[in-house]
Protein backbone atom coordinates (compact mmCIF):
# COMPACT_ATOMS: atom_id res chain seq x y z
CA UNK A 1 0.00 0.00 0.00
CA UNK A 2 1.24 3.33 -0.81
CA UNK A 3 -1.03 6.22 -1.79
CA UNK A 4 -3.61 4.74 0.09
CA UNK A 5 -2.23 5.31 3.42
CA UNK A 6 -2.66 8.87 2.90
CA UNK A 7 -6.60 8.54 2.80
CA UNK A 8 -6.95 7.52 6.76
CA UNK A 9 -4.97 10.39 6.92
CA UNK A 10 -7.34 13.04 5.12
CA UNK A 11 -10.59 11.44 6.79
CA UNK A 12 -9.19 11.51 10.49
CA UNK A 13 -8.78 15.18 10.18
CA UNK A 14 -11.82 17.03 11.21
CA UNK A 15 -12.87 20.78 12.50
CA UNK A 16 -12.96 19.73 16.30
CA UNK A 17 -9.65 17.47 16.56
CA UNK A 18 -7.67 20.08 14.40
CA UNK A 19 -4.92 17.43 14.18
CA UNK A 20 -2.41 19.17 11.64
CA UNK A 21 -2.82 17.37 8.60
CA UNK A 22 1.08 17.32 8.06
CA UNK A 23 0.85 15.41 11.71
CA UNK A 24 -1.44 12.69 10.00
CA UNK A 25 0.80 12.54 7.27
CA UNK A 26 3.67 11.68 9.06
CA UNK A 27 1.45 9.32 11.51
CA UNK A 28 0.24 6.82 8.78
CA UNK A 29 3.49 6.49 7.48
CA UNK A 30 5.14 6.18 10.42
CA UNK A 31 5.52 2.48 10.31
CA UNK A 32 7.51 3.10 7.31
CA UNK A 33 9.43 5.91 8.30
CA UNK A 34 10.61 3.70 10.98
CA UNK A 35 11.49 0.99 8.47
CA UNK A 36 13.21 3.03 5.95
CA UNK A 37 15.39 4.32 8.37
CA UNK A 38 16.11 1.06 10.08
CA UNK A 39 17.29 0.03 6.34
CA UNK A 40 19.20 2.30 6.19
CA UNK A 41 20.95 1.36 9.49
CA UNK A 42 21.12 -1.91 8.24
CA UNK A 43 18.73 -3.44 10.85
CA UNK A 44 16.19 -4.29 8.93
CA UNK A 45 16.27 -6.15 5.44
CA UNK A 46 14.99 -5.70 2.29
CA UNK A 47 15.42 -7.07 -1.56
CA UNK A 48 14.33 -5.09 -4.52
CA UNK A 49 13.56 -7.57 -7.30
CA UNK A 50 11.83 -6.92 -10.46
CA UNK A 51 8.24 -8.65 -10.92
CA UNK A 52 8.10 -9.68 -6.98
CA UNK A 53 4.43 -8.61 -7.16
CA UNK A 54 2.51 -7.34 -9.70
CA UNK A 55 2.14 -4.06 -8.31
CA UNK A 56 5.75 -4.02 -5.62
CA UNK A 57 9.53 -4.80 -6.39
CA UNK A 58 9.80 -4.63 -2.60
CA UNK A 59 10.79 -7.98 -1.24
CA UNK A 60 11.01 -7.13 2.79
CA UNK A 61 11.62 -10.15 3.86
CA UNK A 62 13.04 -8.94 7.54
CA UNK A 63 11.34 -6.13 9.35
CA UNK A 64 10.22 -7.84 12.53
CA UNK A 65 10.73 -4.08 14.77
CA UNK A 66 8.85 -1.43 12.26
CA UNK A 67 6.09 -3.78 10.72
CA UNK A 68 4.99 -6.99 12.79
CA UNK A 69 2.09 -6.58 14.63
CA UNK A 70 3.19 -5.90 18.09
CA UNK A 71 5.72 -3.85 17.13
CA UNK A 72 3.03 -1.82 15.22
CA UNK A 73 1.23 -1.27 18.30
CA UNK A 74 3.61 -0.61 20.44
CA UNK A 75 4.58 2.57 17.42
CA UNK A 76 1.28 3.58 17.50
CA UNK A 77 1.03 3.89 21.71
CA UNK A 78 4.57 5.55 20.84
CA UNK A 79 3.31 8.00 18.70
CA UNK A 80 -0.05 8.74 20.64
CA UNK A 81 1.78 9.16 23.84
CA UNK A 82 3.86 11.81 22.06
CA UNK A 83 1.36 13.69 20.36
CA UNK A 84 1.17 16.20 23.71
CA UNK A 85 4.33 17.32 23.82
CA UNK A 86 4.81 17.51 19.91
CA UNK A 87 1.37 19.83 20.47
CA UNK A 88 3.17 21.99 23.36
CA UNK A 89 6.47 21.87 21.72
CA UNK A 90 4.88 23.58 18.77
CA UNK A 91 2.02 25.89 20.44
CA UNK A 92 -0.67 23.64 19.03
CA UNK A 93 -3.64 22.99 21.07
CA UNK A 94 -4.04 19.14 22.29
CA UNK A 95 -7.03 17.21 22.89
CA UNK A 96 -6.84 13.69 24.95
CA UNK A 97 -9.48 12.84 21.75
CA UNK A 98 -6.90 13.68 19.15
CA UNK A 99 -3.86 11.89 20.75
CA UNK A 100 -6.12 8.48 20.90
CA UNK A 101 -6.70 9.72 16.78
CA UNK A 102 -2.83 9.43 15.80
CA UNK A 103 -2.40 6.26 17.49
CA UNK A 104 -5.13 4.95 15.64
CA UNK A 105 -3.66 6.45 12.17
CA UNK A 106 -0.57 5.27 12.73
CA UNK A 107 -2.09 1.77 13.13
CA UNK A 108 -3.99 1.67 10.18
CA UNK A 109 -0.74 1.79 8.27
CA UNK A 110 -0.56 -2.23 9.43
CA UNK A 111 -3.97 -2.99 8.50
CA UNK A 112 -3.77 -1.61 5.29
CA UNK A 113 -0.69 -3.11 4.64
CA UNK A 114 -1.92 -6.42 5.46
CA UNK A 115 -4.17 -6.03 2.47
CA UNK A 116 -1.06 -5.19 0.20
CA UNK A 117 1.85 -7.08 0.87
CA UNK A 118 2.35 -10.57 0.72
CA UNK A 119 2.90 -12.33 3.64
CA UNK A 120 5.60 -10.99 5.02
CA UNK A 121 4.27 -9.12 8.15
CA UNK A 122 4.89 -10.80 11.20
CA UNK A 123 2.63 -10.92 14.18
CA UNK A 124 5.60 -11.17 16.61
CA UNK A 125 9.21 -10.77 15.66
CA UNK A 126 10.14 -12.23 12.56
CA UNK A 127 7.50 -15.17 12.93
CA UNK A 128 4.17 -16.21 12.16
CA UNK A 129 4.10 -14.02 8.66
CA UNK A 130 0.71 -12.69 7.43
CA UNK A 131 -0.81 -10.45 4.34
CA UNK A 132 -3.58 -10.78 1.92
CA UNK A 133 -1.40 -10.09 -1.20
CA UNK A 134 -3.63 -7.60 -3.36
CA UNK A 135 -0.10 -6.54 -4.51
CA UNK A 136 -0.01 -10.00 -6.55
CA UNK A 137 -2.99 -8.18 -8.71
CA UNK A 138 -2.29 -4.82 -10.03
CA UNK A 139 -5.20 -3.56 -11.42
CA UNK A 140 -7.41 -4.25 -8.02
CA UNK A 141 -4.52 -2.80 -5.68
CA UNK A 142 -4.34 0.14 -7.96
CA UNK A 143 -8.16 0.42 -7.70
CA UNK A 144 -8.19 0.67 -3.95
CA UNK A 145 -5.23 2.47 -3.38
CA UNK A 146 -7.23 5.39 -5.47
CA UNK A 147 -10.59 4.39 -4.48
CA UNK A 148 -9.67 4.85 -0.67
CA UNK A 149 -7.46 8.14 -1.65
CA UNK A 150 -10.79 9.44 -3.11
CA UNK A 151 -13.18 8.46 -0.02
CA UNK A 152 -10.73 10.24 2.20
CA UNK A 153 -10.33 13.46 0.73
CA UNK A 154 -14.07 13.85 0.16
CA UNK A 155 -14.29 13.25 4.22
CA UNK A 156 -11.77 15.91 4.71
CA UNK A 157 -13.61 18.63 1.94
CA UNK A 158 -17.02 17.46 3.67
CA UNK A 159 -15.80 17.82 7.63
CA UNK A 160 -13.29 20.87 7.22
CA UNK A 161 -14.27 24.90 6.80
CA UNK A 162 -11.66 26.11 4.10
CA UNK A 163 -11.67 28.61 1.22
CA UNK A 164 -12.29 27.82 -2.11
CA UNK A 165 -8.48 28.11 -3.22
CA UNK A 166 -7.22 25.41 -0.01
CA UNK A 167 -10.34 22.99 -1.32
CA UNK A 168 -8.76 23.04 -5.25
CA UNK A 169 -5.25 22.98 -3.58
CA UNK A 170 -6.17 19.75 -1.90
CA UNK A 171 -7.91 18.08 -4.83
CA UNK A 172 -4.85 19.11 -7.03
CA UNK A 173 -2.75 17.03 -4.06
CA UNK A 174 -4.66 14.50 -4.66
CA UNK A 175 -4.57 14.21 -8.40
CA UNK A 176 -0.95 14.17 -7.65
CA UNK A 177 -0.96 11.73 -5.09
CA UNK A 178 -2.30 9.67 -8.16
CA UNK A 179 -0.14 10.73 -10.64
CA UNK A 180 2.51 9.06 -7.97
CA UNK A 181 0.93 5.75 -7.69
CA UNK A 182 0.08 5.41 -11.42
CA UNK A 183 4.20 5.91 -11.71
CA UNK A 184 4.70 3.36 -8.94
CA UNK A 185 2.57 0.67 -10.06
CA UNK A 186 2.60 0.47 -13.89
CA UNK A 187 5.54 2.68 -15.00
CA UNK A 188 8.68 -0.02 -15.87
CA UNK A 189 11.95 1.10 -13.87
CA UNK A 190 14.90 -0.77 -12.93
CA UNK A 191 14.76 -2.01 -9.72
CA UNK A 192 17.07 -0.09 -6.74
CA UNK A 193 19.14 -0.55 -3.90
CA UNK A 194 17.93 -1.30 -0.67
CA UNK A 195 19.15 1.74 0.71
CA UNK A 196 18.25 3.98 -2.64
CA UNK A 197 14.69 2.64 -1.99
CA UNK A 198 14.90 3.53 2.09
CA UNK A 199 16.03 6.73 0.74
CA UNK A 200 13.36 7.46 -1.64
CA UNK A 201 11.13 6.97 0.98
CA UNK A 202 12.33 8.95 2.99
CA UNK A 203 12.21 11.50 0.38
CA UNK A 204 8.94 11.05 -0.85
CA UNK A 205 7.08 10.88 2.17
CA UNK A 206 8.63 14.29 3.68
CA UNK A 207 7.72 16.03 0.41
CA UNK A 208 4.22 15.15 0.89
CA UNK A 209 4.53 15.94 4.67
CA UNK A 210 5.50 19.13 3.86
CA UNK A 211 2.70 20.18 1.02
CA UNK A 212 0.19 18.88 3.50
CA UNK A 213 1.49 21.70 5.89
CA UNK A 214 1.13 23.97 3.49
CA UNK A 215 -2.11 22.97 1.94
CA UNK A 216 -3.39 24.20 5.81
CA UNK A 217 -1.44 27.28 5.51
CA UNK A 218 -3.78 28.40 2.12
CA UNK A 219 -5.70 31.36 3.45
CA UNK A 220 -5.42 30.39 7.29
CA UNK A 221 -5.60 33.73 8.45
CA UNK A 222 -8.42 34.56 6.55
CA UNK A 223 -10.38 31.34 7.59
CA UNK A 224 -9.54 32.54 11.09
CA UNK A 225 -10.81 36.13 10.62
CA UNK A 226 -14.36 34.81 9.22
CA UNK A 227 -14.88 33.18 12.26
ZN1 LIG B 1 4.56 -0.33 5.43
Amino acid sequence: MFVGHYSVAFAAKTERNRIPLWVLFIAVQFLDYIWATLVLLGIEKLRVIKGFTAGSMIDSYFHPYSHSLIMAILWSCVAAVAYKPLCSWLGYSYKKSAAFIVGIAVFSHWILDLIAHPRDLPIYDNKWKVGFGLWNYRAPEFALEIGLLAVGIVLYLARNVMPVIRRIAVIAFGLALVVVQIGDTYVPRTPLTSKATAMGVWVFYTLFVVVAFFLEKIRSRKQIDVR
